[in-house]
């Protein structure tokens, strides 16, 4: 045994300093006799390929890798600061890391085999010391560790967007309240995240887009975290956010405002322009007595009404009608609005006392360019997904003005002019220069304003800037229509703080009407409600006889259903006349 220091190496002394990716082994050993012994052998067995560190307590070890980890450890058991398996587990909790090999006497296999239960990779026996046994050992350590960090990252991680998966998570939020019992000044918020219409883009653009999607919201939420936050993804397009060291409560709503405006940026997949939104639920615990499932469950209903409210129209898009390359169907419909390829389908609105058309409503239709019709159900998602809904609403509203007013022209005579009631998405509420392509499109076609009702839902930003908008619209002389009432349930704040015209009670009031005494109570008092409030109100979605004749016995004046006429195109309602009134006849759209 020759060339090294005899006298305790301190915390960092390189035995061998070396060239070629060497192996950094720090040598927890406390006899210098086994120190050198251990060190020539590796250095003369194979020059180059280990660079030894040696320390004499486990102490000065996790201390230096903690500063500069080492690919592998070598540990005495009986070392000056830690005796047995107090080694093993001090190196586990702190270096948790890294490989570990321990070193053993002749009858100790006990202690070697609790060693490795204990997270151990391997051990050798010193009396039978072999150096070729110890670079074994060492690289099978090495590898070991690999297979062990690599399953546990399959137990903790989302393989997708290497985000810490819900198991890891909940760990984390156990810790994040039990620190909060010691610290009664603390708090913590959750964030309960999930992506809007996703389906839409996974369904419509495939998969791999879906993918893409994902790992772009995962990223662009960590990024606005702190390092000490955890950003998971619990599930398909749910993520959680946990933040710990709130200044103050009231922080967790800037936050949830930052990370949806970083989830909101326009985002390019495979060429098309996305423009993401997301649905965000807030927990904070402060102080002891925090439970982390009723933590997440409270984010997640938060979530949950947030996501009402974004997308009260949350039909669920139907069934591919064809299967064809799905990929392009959003980039289709997106050059169709621009080419004005949309169709626009007309179902009356009638007077119920002698069923006369007093109005119709445009309901947006696309014959896909594989030829399928498409309806709004599927329509509306991806255009919201790509960010083009206020675009497809225009078409609509202008196809459906120069529509209503030539019938008006050619059918009616002034006294008995036909509406024209068209849908408004939130987005075309929120647009500033909605109203004025309004008067301008009235103008253009001669369509008296009166005639006009334009129809908004829940998904309206019935904000200040909503509610001025809407001023603004009617400003032009059009109404306005609160419509689907009924379906959601924030319907009675929108009823107070908006200056509506018309009520249109959603089908699933009227459906079952019909001898259910129960919902014939909540309709006449709906029609009392808006009657009160000086509004025209509507009964959609009517299809029986039955319930056209309760509605008539409320005291109902306008109705709207399958029983009257279905949405056909215009080319099919000759002299004003719906082919498909009255049950399933024609071909309806
Ligand atoms: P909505 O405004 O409530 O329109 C009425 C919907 O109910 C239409 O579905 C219509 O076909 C259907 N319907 C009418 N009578 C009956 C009936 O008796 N029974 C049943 N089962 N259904 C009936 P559609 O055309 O699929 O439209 C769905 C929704 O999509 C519309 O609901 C509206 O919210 C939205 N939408 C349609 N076109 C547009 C548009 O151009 N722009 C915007 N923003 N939204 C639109
Ligand atoms: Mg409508
Ligand atoms: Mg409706």
């Amino acid at each position: 045994m020759t060339g090294a220091s005899k006298l305790d190496p301190g915390p960092d002394l390189d035995m061998e300093m070396l060239t070629e990716d060497p192996i950094e082994v720090a040598l927890v050993e406390d006899s210098d006799d086994w120190a050198e012994l251990v060190g020539d052998s590796l250095k003369l067995r194979m020059p180059g390929r280990y660079q030894l560190r040696r320390f004499s307590t486990v102490t000065s070890c996790i201390e230096s890798l903690r500063l500069s980890p080492a690919g592998c450890i070598l540990l005495d058991l009986s070392l000056p600061d830690a005796d047995g398996m107090e080694g093993v587990d001090a190196l586990q909790l702190e270096v948790p890391g890294v490989p570990l090999v321990v070193l053993t006497g002749m009858d100790d296999d006990a202690r070697a085999v609790e060693a490795v239960r204990r997270g151990a990779q391997d051990y050798l026996v010193k009396q039978r010391f072999d150096v070729d046994d110890l670079a074994r050992s060492i690289q099978h350590a090495i590898q070991r560790k690999r297979v062990e960090s690599e399953l546990a990252r399959e137990a903790f991680y989302d393989p997708l967007t290497k985000l810490p998966n819900r198991r890891l998570l909940m760990d984390r939020l156990s810790v994040a309240c039990a620190r909060l019992e010691r610290k009664p000044d603390a708090s913590i918020a959750v964030l309960f995240i999930d992506l809007d219409r996703f389906k839409a883009v996974n369904d419509e653009m495939g998969h791999d887009a879906g993918d893409r999607l994902l790992v772009a919201t995962g990223d662009r939420i960590n990024r606005t975290m702190r390092p000490s936050d955890t950003t998971a993804r619990i599930g398909g397009d749910e993520f959680v956010v946990l933040c710990e060291e709130l200044r103050s409560p009231a922080d967790s709503d800037r936050i949830a405002e930052r990370v949806a405006q970083a989830i909101a940026e326009p985002l390019f997949i495979d060429g098309q322009e996305l423009h993401p939104t997301a649905s965000i639920g807030v927990a904070v615990a402060a102080g002891p007595g925090a439970v982390p499932e009723a933590l997440l469950g409270e984010a997640d209903s938060e979530m949950y009404r947030a996501k009402r409210r974004n997308d009260s129209r949350g039909a669920p898009p139907a069934p591919e009608p064809a299967q064809r390359g799905m990929r392009g169907i959003m980039a289709d419909l997106r050059d169709a609005v621009e080419r004005h390829e949309l169709s626009v389908a007309f179902q009356p609105i009638i007077r119920l006392e002698d069923r006369e058309a007093v109005g119709v409503e445009a309901l947006v239709r696309w014959h896909g360019t594989a030829g399928e019709l498409l309806t709004p159900a599927r329509l509306i998602p991806m255009a919201e997904a790509g960010g083009f809904m206020a675009d497809l609403d225009r078409e609509v509203i202008a196809e459906a003005i120069t529509q209503v007013a030539r019938w008006n022209r050619e059918f009616r005579a002034p006294a008995a002019r036909l509406g024209c009631s068209v849908n408004c998405s939130g987005a075309t509420i929120a647009d500033p220069t909605f109203p004025g392509f309004l008067g301008r499109t009235l103008d253009r076609n001669g369509l008296v304003p009166e005639l006009l009702t334009i129809e908004i839902t829940e998904d309206a930003p019935l904000d200040d800037a909503g509610i001025e908008r809407i001023a603004e619209i009617k400003a032009t002389g059009a109404r306005v229509a609160l419509d689907d009432f009924g379906a959601g349930f924030s319907s009675y704040a929108s009823l107070a703080s908006t200056p509506l015209d018309e009520l249109k009670l959603d089908r699933s009031l009227i459906a079952g009407l019909d001898g259910d005494p129960r919902l014939t109570a909540i309709v006449r008092a709906a029609l009392a409600l808006g009657t009160d409030l000086g509004l025209s109100v509507v009964a959609e979605g009517v299809e029986t006889e039955a319930e056209a004749a309760q509605l008539r016995g409320l005291g109902f004046e306008l109705a709207q259903g399958f029983l009257f006429g279905r949405p056909e195109f215009a080319t099919n309602i000759r002299g004003l006349t719906w082919p498909s009134g009255g049950g399933p006849t024609g071909s309806p759209v």
